[in-house]
């Protein structure tokens, strides 16, 4: 794609490098409390540029191929079970930006949703703390499940140039993340990890402030800890989009860096914030 393509969607204007987050989701059960990470995304939204737009990729949209939301009203999905009534009641109406969809698509050879998805629970329950009042448009863009890691990280670098455009990137998931290990009764025991947890926390970790993305990567290699914080893909691979956007100059921020119940991280973080 070429530059004055990106310029038919998204326009020739120029911005700041906007920011991009990670954000560690958890519980769908976030979205409506306020507590530790609640706060803690709530004031890097206070901090952050006002966006032209936000580009999600969640842990809970997955496809073949790579799609884009391309709704004008992206409707609100309840995409879980057995919690509470209030959490079926929660509603995001921000609206989508189909240019976006459409710029998206063309970066990454992705294809348009114009009806299936909308905007699920990786993305709302996080969104609506980062950007209480709804009004940034939102696109929701999948994971492809035909892609190794390495291939998710070159697709990732694909979306450099909506840094530019105005466009917040933000990945939603949790680093450590395996529920069939979480400690049921000691869900809400904030810093409650079990030793892989820790271990696999401190291998990740180092990898992520020392700029090895070829090692997060290739996690698979990183040991038995890394293997059970990580059992499928799909939460880890959000904080890979967001890693794969880094530049060299960038600042890192870690933030809501706790573990939970066991086998889960709140761990999230912010380049060029
Ligand atoms: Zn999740």
């Amino acid at each position: 794609m070429t530059a004055s393509e990106l310029d038919r969607w998204l326009g020739s204007t120029l911005t700041e490098r906007m920011p991009v987050l990670f954000l560690g989701h958890g519980s769908p059960m976030n979205a409506i409390e306020d507590n530790l990470f609640t706060r803690g995304i709530h004031s890097k939204g206070a901090e952050l540029p006002k966006p032209r737009a936000i580009l999600c990729i969640s842990a809970h949209w997955e496809t073949y191929g790579t799609q884009f939301t391309a709704m004008v009203q992206p409707r609100t999905i309840h995409d879980f079970g057995g919690f509470p009534e209030p959490l079926y009641q929660v509603q995001y109406p921000a609206p989508g930006m189909p240019a976006l969809a459409s710029a998206g698509a063309e970066l990454t050879l992705g294809a348009l949703d114009h009806e299936h998805w909308g905007l699920d629970h990786g993305a709302w329950s996080v969104l609506l703390h980062l950007v209480p009042n709804a009004d940034v448009p939102v696109v929701q863009m999948s994971l492809d499940r035909g892609k190794t890691p390495t291939e998710h990280v070159a697709l990732a670098k694909s979306l450099t140039a909506l840094r530019r455009r105005g466009v917040l990137i933000v990945g939603s998931g949790n680093m450590v993340h395996n529920l069939r290990r979480v400690a049921w009764d000691r869900l809400n025991q904030v810093g409650f990890a079990y030793d892989w947890a820790t271990e696999a926390h401190a291998v990740l970790m180092e990898r992520v402030r020392g700029q090895r993305l070829d090692e997060l990567a290739q996690y698979a290699r990183l040991g038995s800890a890394v293997q059970f914080a990580i059992p499928t893909p799909e939460h880890y691979l959000p904080m890979l989009y967001a890693l794969s956007l880094r530049e060299p100059d960038e600042a890192l921020e870690v933030f809501n860096d706790y573990a939970l119940a066991g086998s889960l991280t709140m761990t999230s973080l912010a380049l060029g914030a």
